[in-house]
C-alpha cells in the first residue's frame, strides 16, 4: 500500500457532491488489522518528529492541524498519539469549548486567531471555528446567544460563514500558514460502544458527560451540517481529510500520513551559512577549544 494513496483517499478538495456516505466510518482499506499498522505509525511518527525539527529550525512555514468529531472519536488521542514525538516547544494545542461572554462578544473568527501558530511551530485546535457552522447550526438558540444585529441573521449567513472561512484560510496560506483538517469519521454505533466504556469503566468516567448523550439524538443534523462544511470549505489549498474513526489505530495511521506527507512537500531544508558566518563559526569554535 503506497503512502500517496493512502493520503489521496481520504482527501476531499473542491467537491461540492462530497457525500459523507460514501466513506465508512468502519473503513481500513486494505489493512487487516492493528499489528499491521503499527511499525507504519511508528515510522510516521519518528519522521514527524525529524520534519517538526526542520520546520522549526527553517522558521518560515507554520502549520495548522484542524481535528473536528463528534465526541469520542478520538480526537484526544490523535494529539496524544500522533503528536508524541514533536518537540513541545515548536507545539501549541487548545481545545475551544462553548465560548465565554467575552469571545461571545466578539466576530467568530476572533478567539481562534488569537491562537494560531507562528513560523516554524505546529499549531492544533482541537474543535476550532468550524463549530460555528456545526454546533451553532445544529442548536440555533447558540446562535441566538451571539447577538448579532437582526438584520444579519438571514438564510445566507451559513453561506457566507462559509464563504468568510475560505477567505480566512486564503489569507493563511498566503501567509506561509499550511492548513491541514481533518474530520474523523465515527459511526453511531461505534460512538454508543465507547460511550458506554466510559460508563462501565471507572478511569473514564471522568470523560463522559449528560450532552454527550444528548447530542445523540442530532446525529443527522450533525451529519449534515457536516457534509455541506466539507462541500462548501473543502478546497485544493486547504482539503479536508475525512478520516475514518471506528478503528482507533487506522485513524492514528491515516492522520500521521497525511502530516507527514504535508511536510514532506514543503521540501524544507536546514538553513544554510553564507560564507562570512562560516567564518564567523570557526573562528569562535576555535576561541572554545584554546580558552576550554
Ligand atoms: P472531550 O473528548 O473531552 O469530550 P470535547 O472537545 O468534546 O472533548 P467538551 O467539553 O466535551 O470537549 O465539549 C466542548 C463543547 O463545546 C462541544 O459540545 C462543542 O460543540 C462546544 N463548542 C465548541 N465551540 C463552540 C462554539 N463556537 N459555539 C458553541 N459551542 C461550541
Ligand atoms: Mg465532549
Amino acid at each position: 500500500m503506497k503512502h500517496k494513496d493512502l493520503v489521496r483517499r481520504y482527501r476531499i478538495a473542491d467537491d461540492k457532491k462530497f457525500r459523507l456516505k460514501d466513506i465508512a466510518p468502519a473503513d481500513t482499506w486494505k489493512l487487516k488489522s492493528a499489528d499491521e499498522a503499527r511499525s507504519r505509525i511508528e515510522a510516521g511518527v519518528t519522521r514527524l518528529r525529524e520534519l517538526h525539527d526542520l520546520l522549526y529550525a527553517c522558521n518560515q512555514a507554520a502549520v495548522l492541524l484542524i481535528l473536528q468529531a463528534m465526541d469520542a472519536a478520538g480526537k484526544d488521542g490523535i494529539i496524544k498519539h500522533v503528536m508524541s514525538g514533536v518537540n513541545p516547544q515548536g507545539c501549541q494545542v487548545y481545545s475551544f469549548k462553548a465560548p465565554s461572554q467575552e469571545e461571545l462578544s466578539h466576530d467568530f473568527l476572533w478567539r481562534t486567531t488569537r491562537c494560531l501558530p507562528e513560523r516554524g511551530h505546529i499549531g492544533i485546535f482541537n474543535r476550532s471555528y468550524y463549530e460555528e457552522v456545526l454546533v451553532v447550526r445544529v442548536h440555533p438558540e447558540l446562535l441566538a446567544r451571539e447577538n448579532l444585529p437582526p438584520s444579519l441573521v438571514t438564510p445566507d449567513l451559513w453561506n457566507q460563514r462559509f464563504r468568510d472561512i475560505n477567505a480566512f484560510e486564503r489569507h493563511l496560506i498566503r501567509n506561509g500558514v499550511v492548513i491541514l483538517k481533518f474530520f474523523l469519521h465515527l459511526s453511531k454505533k461505534e460512538q454508543r460502544q465507547r460511550l458506554l466504556a466510559r460508563f462501565d469503566q471507572p478511569e473514564k468516567n471522568w470523560k463522559v458527560s449528560r450532552a454527550d448523550v444528548q447530542e445523540r439524538q442530532y446525529w443527522r443534523d450533525y451529519a449534515e451540517a457536516y457534509q455541506d462544511m466539507i462541500r462548501h470549505t473543502a478546497t485544493q489549498d486547504a482539503p479536508w481529510y475525512v478520516v475514518p474513526a471506528d478503528n482507533k489505530w487506522f485513524t492514528h495511521l491515516v492522520v500521521a500520513e497525511v502530516v507527514v506527507d504535508a511536510l514532506e512537500s514543503l521540501h524544507l531544508k536546514y538553513p544554510k551559512l553564507n560564507d562570512a558566518q562560516r567564518r564567523d563559526l570557526a573562528l569562535i569554535r576555535r576561541k572554545l577549544l584554546k580558552n576550554g
